[in-house]
């Protein structure tokens, strides 16, 4: 299905126009990165790059409709063969389609049928030629086959072969960086996505394979392997396609009509059974901010993997330790953060946003990173109020850079900096206290999630506030200027955005008065002097300037 902006239809409109403003808008890594990065400026986009970034003719002449993956992997060999079944609706006449797979795996054949179609690599660009053109508005399928060994690249090596402590294989996929098609061939891009997707994974009997979706069966091949079928019912990112192929546990539990399943290594279990417990509250406070979870027919499952975690749909990963923090320690550094297990809230989080709203190109990748950002401080609020919220979010502003705008160039398969994670949140919070109303707050973020409805939600024109934290590397400076003779004080934003205007509250901690300024001086009386002048920074991420 074309999503011009996000993951699912009914999600997709206008928010477009209000969070993103102008025209840009639909990247990896789930969870931010735990050391501290110092954002790289950005390289110049290589052929590959582009190839991969932009949105070509080639890609926009189609729209998926759905994916057969059906593989076998050798663990031995560290090897995959099988086919990918593409099926896709031509939204123009056309004889070339862009489909994508790494240059170190082979391709067998592409077959219409039972033709042979011809086909031209390029960096990890493919491109199918069909004998005559396809017309537009028919649905096709072709099936292609690859085989090879993939190379582990990246932060969570993309795809890993490992073995656990027992020696049984651990195989597992975390690709969001480098894209899927560093393991298996796909349209690789964000815009389009299928409506659903089979996933078939033949492994040696003695293996488990956990995949995104409903477990629908398995089936003994007769030749030491057992082939797993999982049927995702609803769109899926490519990145999130995901193999855990391991001597895996299972146990089970349920939140009302949501099945949740668990797996982890025998070794872990019990550990596993008692922090895993932690979803169930994760769940509630979500559905409590934005309606249900998502993908109720798929479930929801937390698989135990090798590195820190990812957004898996439906699928997600963890390797946090079992233990609260992240990767235990305090992430941001005020005591909230060992209360909960940060991978658990985080990237279940990305199944509101990531995985059911999404974005259409990476440079937009803040709406995934910023916003589950932001769900960690809803998760804190649900379960122990405001102000540890604020507390917690606050203790972000130390991990911003501010170098670079958050939102990166589009059409370059770039990953913006980490200050969409932590801008992000301290965005939204001050978004908050600019609609300065808890009981509308609420509702918006939730038809915000539901129908995109931002705009006329608020009736304000939030869009050079949303240019100005996203688009530029710095934060707003309220600049007040004080006259002792006359008992006033000036005011006004310092911004990159001329139009940049937001109410903010300033005087002291017992006493808010909120102000109007824009980038143009306006004057007030004030008894307050400028020592004892406060502003709410824990409520809006800005900068001040006294004089
Ligand atoms: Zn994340």
């Amino acid at each position: 299905m074309l999503d011009y902006f996000c993951r699912t239809r009914m999600f997709c409109v206008t928010i477009a126009a209000l969070i993103l403003s102008t025209a840009a808008w639909a990247q990896n890594s789930s969870a931010p990165p735990p050391a501290a990065v110092s954002p790289q400026p950005p390289a110049e986009p290589t052929r590959a790059d582009l190839l991969r970034g932009a949105y070509g003719p080639l890609r926009a002449n189609n729209d998926l409709l759905s994916y057969h993956l059906d593989i076998r992997v050798d663990p031995e060999r560290k090897f995959i063969s099988g086919k990918n079944t593409i099926r896709f609706k031509m939204l123009q006449d056309g004889s070339r389609i862009q489909l994508d797979l790494n240059e170190a795996l082979k391709i067998d054949k592409i077959q219409l049928g039972t033709a042979d179609l011809k086909y031209e690599r390029d960096s990890g660009a493919v491109f199918v030629d069909f004998p005559e053109a396809l017309r537009s508005g028919r649905v096709y399928a072709i099936d292609f086959y690859y085989s090879g060994n993939p190379v582990e690249s990246g932060r969570f090596g993309s795809i890993t072969f490992r073995k656990d402590s027992s020696g049984h294989a651990w195989i597992n996929t975390a690709c969001e960086e480098l894209g899927a098609s560093v393991w298996w061939p796909n349209k690789d891009q964000w815009r389009d996505e299928v409506e659903n997707m089979e996933i078939s994974v033949a492994i040696p009997n003695d293996l488990v394979d956990v995949s995104n979706g409903k477990f629908v069966g398995k089936t003994d091949l007769g030749d030491g392997y057992t082939r797993w079928d999982w049927l995702v019912q609803y769109p899926i990112n490519n990145y999130d396609v995901s193999l855990n192929i391991g001597n895996y546990q299972h146990f089970s539990d349920q939140l009302g009509k949501l099945p949740l399943d668990f797996y982890a290594l025998p070794e872990d279990l019990d550990k596993a059974r008692k922090q895993f417990a932690q979803a169930k509250g994760m769940l509630e406070a979500y559905q409590h901010y934005f309606g249900e979870y998502p993908f109720e027919k798929d479930g929801y499952k937390l698989i135990q993997v090798p590195y820190s975690g990812m957004e898996h749909q439906s699928a997600v990963t963890y390797g946090n330790h079992f233990a609260n923090g992240y990767l235990e320690r305090d992430w941001t550094g005020v005591g909230i953060s060992p209360r909960f297990d940060f991978i658990i809230i985080h990237e279940s989080g990305h199944e509101w946003f990531g995985n059911s709203l999404s974005a259409a190109d990476r440079s937009d990748m803040w709406i995934h990173e910023g916003w589950t950002t932001y769900l960690e401080s809803l998760y804190v609020e649900y379960r122990w109020g405001k102000a540890d919220a604020l507390k917690y979010t606050n203790g972000y502003r130390a991990k911003v850079k501010n170098e670079r705008p958050i939102i990166s160039e589009r059409g370059r398969n770039a990953t913006p900096p980490p200050d969409q994670y932590f801008k992000g949140t301290l965005f939204l919070n001050t978004l908050r206290s600019v609609v300065d109303d808890d009981a509308r707050w609420w509702k918006l973020i939730h038809d915000f999630y539901q129908h995109f409805k931002y705009n006329e939600q608020t009736g304000m024109n939030l869009t050079p506030i949303f240019d100005q934290y996203l688009r530029h590397p710095a934060i707003p400076a309220l600049e007040l200027d004080f006259s002792k003779a006359d008992g006033t004080m000036a005011y006004r934003w310092r911004a990159d955005e001329a139009a940049f205007a937001m109410p903010v509250r300033i005087g002291s901690q017992d006493h808010w008065q909120i102000i109007q300024p824009t980038t143009q001086w306006q004057t007030m009386k004030t008894p307050i002097t400028k020592d004892a002048m406060e502003v709410a920074t824990d409520l809006y991420y800005v900068n001040v300037a006294k004089k």
